[in-house]
């Protein structure tokens, strides 16, 4: 793992389907409130108890595309079907008053940011094995088959490039994840 010797302000968080990414999120933003993760826009339908403008804010392709056309995004990118990017001004904002900004988008956009945000911190989380990747996205229950299929896929290209980021934070048990994940952010309890 690479050595992290600096206190980044926007971070990434890229990893494949089912890794555990919204997981660890969640445990995250309970434990370290003053950290602001970006809500994307996206043309996916929404899942059981998802809803609009806290999970995503969701989509028809036609106003994705009014989006990506008037600037207002700062990445995007087309994941197993559909589109997904991060808006622009409100991370903009949050990082021009100071305050650290989390973005969990996947591989594409992360290469997008990292253009236009060399210094963000960027870190890869990886299953512990394939198999086991399977059995969570599967077992997770939120995806048909088909979809189920589309990410499985994308994971093998997604895994294959995790030595382009900053930090790889295996996520087998859970505690020991979050606990990388805080020291790499350098995040303490508050
Ligand atoms: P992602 O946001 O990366 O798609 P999720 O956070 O939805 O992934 O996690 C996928 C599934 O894996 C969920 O059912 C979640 O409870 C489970 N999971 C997450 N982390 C772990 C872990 N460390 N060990 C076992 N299961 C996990
Ligand atoms: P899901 O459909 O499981 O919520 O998300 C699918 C993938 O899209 C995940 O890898 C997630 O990180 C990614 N994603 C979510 N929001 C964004 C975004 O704003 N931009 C990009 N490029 N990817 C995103």
């Amino acid at each position: 793992m690479a050595t992290i010797d600096r206190h980044a302000r926007l971070t990434l968080l890229t990893g494949p389907s089912g890794v555990g990414k919204g997981t660890l999120v969640t445990r995250l933003l309970e434990r370290h409130p003053q950290l602001w993760l970006s809500v994307s826009a996206t043309t996916r339908a929404p899942r059981e108890g998802e809803q609009d403008g806290i999970h995503y804010f969701f989509h028809s392709r036609k106003s994705f595309d009014q989006l990506v056309s008037e600037g207002g995004l700062l990445e995007w990118a087309e994941f197993a079907g559909n589109c997904y990017g991060t808006p622009k001004q409100p991370v903009l904002g949050r990082l021009e008053s100071g305050t650290p900004v989390l973005l969990e988008i996947e591989l594409e956009g992360a290469r997008q940011v990292r253009r236009s945000f060399p210094q963000a911190l960027q870190i890869f989380l990886a299953p512990p094995s394939f198999e086991e990747l399977e059995q969570r996205i599967r077992g997770r229950g939120t995806e048909a088959e088909a979809a189920i299929a589309k990410r499985l896929d994308r994971a093998r290209t997604e895994l294959k490039a995790q030595q382009e980021f900053d930090a790889v934070v295996v996520n087998d048990d859970l505690q020991t994840a979050l606990n990388n994940l805080e020291r790499l952010m350098g995040l303490y309890e508050t």
